[in-house]
Formats: structure tokens, sequence, C-alpha cells
């Protein structure tokens, strides 16, 4: 068998471990900043090896201006939030904590981290995400990387040679933000009645597959509040409704919100734009169970599995095309992609029965309108201040709990007992416009 550059992420219920105690409070979810530590910790029976050479490596992992944590949140969330390092230049350590690595112990190696960094005067008010990195050498981990599912904390098991995934980094964050793993739902001709099945992850954000190389879905966005007014357009009735990408610059909506009984379904375009989304492109739906936007799953009406995104399929196989449509008969509830051009897109929401009108007298964008200049016309019925409901403390909620019971993990030892693959990607980035060297921190 061919040697897999593929690393896989397993949902082990890493539980209990996690002491409460140690819980950073969750930042909460409309706060405009995020102050991220990172500390370097070394056990009594190992050690960072050389801390000067590691220290140089994260600061270009997590704060470079081009191809780090912070720039592909900053990226994506369009300035909603500002990604930075905490206190000077957010490394600190490395720390001595009184435990041996041997046994990996989580909640002891991030209660005495944030103890020992205290003690050095950096406080858990100072940061809003710790990042624990240490020797995986004896640590004998049996994950690649973990995370909190809200809350703040991630631990990043470090190798002899002082590398790091940045897709399971951006990851890691994620689930710091409150997201789930990202999902396929496969429901053949688009029925959203009965016969939807999860197969398989999505594809469409480093939550599901796409690596790092990907922005984040729409729910995923809108969880967090990093969608707000006119680039959601909440569709509370029948109506026809252009969308532009979902990222890049301009105004306009990039994100549609439609009720589905007690779910909601989700619609958005994809498009290359900066450093993302060259290999996510068009139309896609997703449905979010009980309102629930971290937890949305992507909705694929291929027919054929085969011919699907799954392996190694072109990841816009599952894309809407113009024609495409999804309809839930007991909730009707119809949506239909009458126009899926790579600048925009238009999709028909039909509630209730009630058949949407053309759209009016808002004049469809030309084909070479650049990205993001598209009509700023509204549907009727929208409005600018429309806030997906449920989303305004979920995460500071998710952060309570959460941080105590469940955690994922990423890498080794169950990959081939449960085969999920939610880190597919981990292929070089593009390089957005920066000169930034070719490096060692684009670890695969
Ligand atoms: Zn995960």
């Amino acid at each position: 068998m061919k040697p897999s550059p593929r690393l896989c992420l397993i949902p082990a219920a890493v539980a209990a471990a996690l002491t409460a105690a140690a819980a950073a409070p969750a930042p909460a979810a409309d706060e405009p900043e995020r102050r991220v530590q990172v500390a370097m910790v070394n056990f009594t029976d190992s050690r960072i090896p050389d801390a000067g050479k590691l220290e140089t490596a994260l600061k270009d992992n997590y704060f470079g201006a081009t191809g780090s944590l912070t720039s592909y949140y900053n990226e994506v969330t369009g300035g909603a939030t500002t990604f930075k390092a905490a206190g000077d230049d957010g490394i600190a350590g490395p720390v001595d904590i009184d435990l041996a690595a041997t046994g990996c112990d989580t909640g002891k190696i991030n209660d005495l981290t944030r103890k020992a960094l205290a003690a050095k005067g950096v406080s858990e008010d100072s940061y809003d995400h710790l990042s624990l990195v240490f020797p995986s050498e004896k640590a004998g981990c049996d994950w690649l990387a973990l995370g909190t599912v809200g809350g703040g904390t991630t631990w990043m098991p470090i190798g002899a040679d002082g590398k790091m995934s940045m897709t399971a980094l951006v990851h890691e964050f994620g689930h710091n933000f409150g997201y789930s793993h990202h999902m396929r739902l496969r429901c053949p001709d688009g029925d959203l009645g009965e016969g939807c099945e999860e197969d398989g992850t999505s594809h469409k954000t480093p939550m599901g597959g796409g690596g790092w190389e990907a922005g984040l879905t729409s729910p995923e966005l809108l969880h967090n509040k990093w969608l707000t007014g006119g680039e959601v357009a909440k569709a509370d009735k029948s109506a026809t409704y252009t969308l532009r990408p979902l990222y890049g610059k301009g105004s306009g909506v990039r994100a549609l919100d439609i009720p589905l009984g007690d779910d909601r379904l989700v619609v958005e375009l994809r498009h290359e734009s900066g450093t993302v989304d060259g290999e996510v492109q068009g139309v896609h739906a997703y449905r979010v169970p009980d309102g629930d936007y971290a937890k949305s799953a992507l909705i694929d009406p291929t027919p054929d599995a085969d011919e699907s995104t799954g392996g190694d399929a072109p990841a816009d196989a599952d894309a809407l095309k113009a024609g495409a449509k999804l309809s839930d008969e007991a909730q009707k509830v119809e949506v239909e992609v009458t126009k899926a051009g790579a600048e925009s897109a238009t999709v028909r929401v039909s509630l209730d029965g009630v058949a949407a009108a053309a759209p009016a007298k808002a004049p469809e964008p030309t084909k070479s309108e650049p990205a993001g200049a598209a009509n700023d016309a509204r549907p009727e019925g929208s409005s600018n201040d429309a806030r997906p409901e449920g989303s305004s403390t979920e995460l500071a909620e998710t952060g309570g709990d959460s941080e105590t019971t469940l955690a994922y993990s990423v890498g080794g030892g169950l990959l081939l007992a449960f085969g999920g693959a939610f880190l597919l990607k981990s292929r070089t980035r593009k390089a957005a416009t920066s000169a930034s060297p070719a490096s060692g921190r684009h670890s695969r």
C-alpha cells in the first residue's frame, strides 16, 4: 500500500482528563478580538531540544503575516474578529512542569502549564486561547493534536523535527470555536425528507477534510457571528435571492439562511479568493440541525456516490448546478438554484408552498462584473439586520460543559479502526500575494 500523505482525525471522546478548574473562560461569541497564547512545555523526563529554533517556527506557524493560524482566521472572518498574539509575541516558555511525559495526561499538562504561566506573570486574563506545545517523543499521545470544543485549549505535540501540521492546528482551533466535525448528507435527487444518509465528510472546511486550503463554511461563520448584517439574508418568505461568493471583497449577500421546520438550510456560493477555496467551488447547501450552526452538514444531492466528493473526485462535483432543486414536501420548502456562476448565483426559495416571484426589478449582475461588486439588491422580506437565530451565546455556553466532556483528537492509532478522515489535505497552501518563502511551516 502506498504511503498515504493523509492525516486522519478521530472523534475520540477524550473525556474526563480535562479539568474544569483549568478551563479558560470561553471568549464571548461576539468578542472582536481573540488573543492566542502559545506555551512551550518541558516535562521532567522529556524536554524541547532546541527551544530557540522551535520558538522561531511557532511564531511563523501561529502569528506569521501570511500562512499562519492567525492569518488564516483573520482572512476567513473578514475582520469580524481580529486574531493576534497575546502579550508581546504570544510565545511563552519553555516552562518546566512537574510531570512526566509518559501517559500524555492532557488535563495535568493544561493545569500545570497554566499555573506555571501565571507564576511568570502570564495570567489567564491575558489570553483567550492557550495552545500547549510539548515534545511528543515520550508522551505517547495517541493523537496528533487535540482541541476542546468550545473553551480555548489546544494540545499540539511536537516531534523531533519541530514541525506542525497547519491543517491540524487550524482544525483544532475550529473545535475551540465550537465546531463539530463537518459531515456530508447524501440526499439523492435533493429530497430532504426521510431519505438523507450521512456519508463521509464534506470537504468544504478544515473541519471536514477540506484542509486549511478551504475556508470555513457559511454555517460555521454564522455560528460565531462572523457574517453579519447584509451578508446574511434570512429567507422568511418566498423570494429569489442573489448570492455573491462567500469569500472576497465587496458587498452583497454571502449566505442565505432558510427555515426548514426545526432545522435550517443555509446556501452559499464558494469561489477562490485570497488563499482559500481554490478547490471549493460552486453553490452548496447545508442542513443545520435545530438551528445549531456548529453542527451543520453538507447536502449532497448527487445520485451516484462515486461521482461525488468522497475520495478524489473534483471538490466541486457535488456543487448545485443551475436547475438543481432541494425540496422537503412535508415542510413545504423548495429551493432551486436558478443560476450558478463563478461570481454570483441566484436561488429561488419557496416556503409554505408559495411560489417565489421572479426577481422582480432587481437586475442580475452581469457575468463580467467583478467579484463582490454583485448587486446589492435585497429580496423582498429580507432585512439588513437579519440575524440568525440562536447563534448569540452558543459559543460561551458550549465552552462550559464541553471543556470537561468533549474533545477531538487527530491521528495515529485509531485511524484504521474508525477510518474517519476529517483532515485530508495537507499539501502546501497556495501563497496569497505574499513574498513569504516556502518554508517548513507548511509541514507537508
Ligand atoms: Zn477534530
